[in-house]
């Protein structure tokens, strides 16, 4: 069978050989990308909402607003159209390796492949207008080059995040610090949660939420962050 045109290309983020190193040989094709929203609690409360009382929940960018980073470089994210208020939002991503549905909480950590650090970034404007009328927040999350990514580490270097710093700053001042260990839902929980609303594939990745300090960012600023073990990020808002 033919195609009337070129179909787009897989988006692939190369593996590390390393930690802060930017020489890979591998790479990871994404599938999906999935959302955590407000899963630390410093952060629901930021955004006007209670931690305790509520189930996680979703949302999902199309793949190719993945752009990758490679260490030691500086990514660009164009600002987007549409907004006059954008926010960071520093992320651990968790990179799945194995599928499966209705996936036991105890046993989710076998089907991660690995992590990166990546950044959620938001139409934080049009997230609030979404939020008031009832309306779908993919304007606000799932536009073009909305998800700057370095590169994958697999587990079977770097082990499972469970605990370590998670911080962004922008022009050199700190705005999020927490750790992972804060996340109200675990990555295996999520993964758990998530595989009873979606069949997990290989090629998955999950955007597992972001601490406190989420604000707004301008042209012209360099926006870098990090996780323990994971490197760090670096993107110049053009
Ligand atoms: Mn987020």
């Amino acid at each position: 069978m033919e195609y009337v045109f070129a179909p787009a290309p897989a988006v692939a983020v190369p593996i590390a050989d390393d930690v802060d190193s930017a020489s890979t040989r591998e790479c990871f094709p994404v599938r999906r990308v999935y959302c955590v929203g407000r899963n630390y609690a410093a952060h629901a409360r930021e955004m006007g909402h209670d931690p305790d009382r509520e189930p996680p929940f979703f949302f999902s960018k199309p793949a190719d607003a993945v752009v990758y980073v490679a260490p030691g470089t500086t990514g660009e994210f164009p600002y987007p159209s549409r907004s006059s208020d954008v926010h960071h939002e520093m992320e651990l991503v968790v990179a799945i390796g194995r599928g499966g549905h209705d996936i036991a909480a105890e046993q989710a950590l076998e089907h991660v492949y690995g992590y990166a650090i990546g950044l959620d970034m938001t139409r934080r404007d049009l997230q609030a207008e979404a939020k008031k009328m009832g309306r779908p927040w993919d304007l606000a999350k799932g536009f073009d080059h909305s998800a700057p990514l370095g590169p994958i580490h697999p587990v079977s270097r770097v082990g499972h995040i469970e605990h370590g710093a998670i911080w962004l700053k922008v022009g050199g001042i700190e705005r999020q610090r927490s750790d992972v260990s804060q996340l109200i839902w675990s990555t295996a929980e999520t993964i758990a949660y998530l595989s009873t609303l979606f069949a997990l594939a290989p090629g998955d990745l999950i955007f597992t939420g972001t601490p406190e300090g989420v604000a707004a960012v301008e042209r012209g600023d360099l926006i870098e962050g990090g996780v323990d073990g994971l490197g760090r990020l670096s993107v110049r808002v053009v």
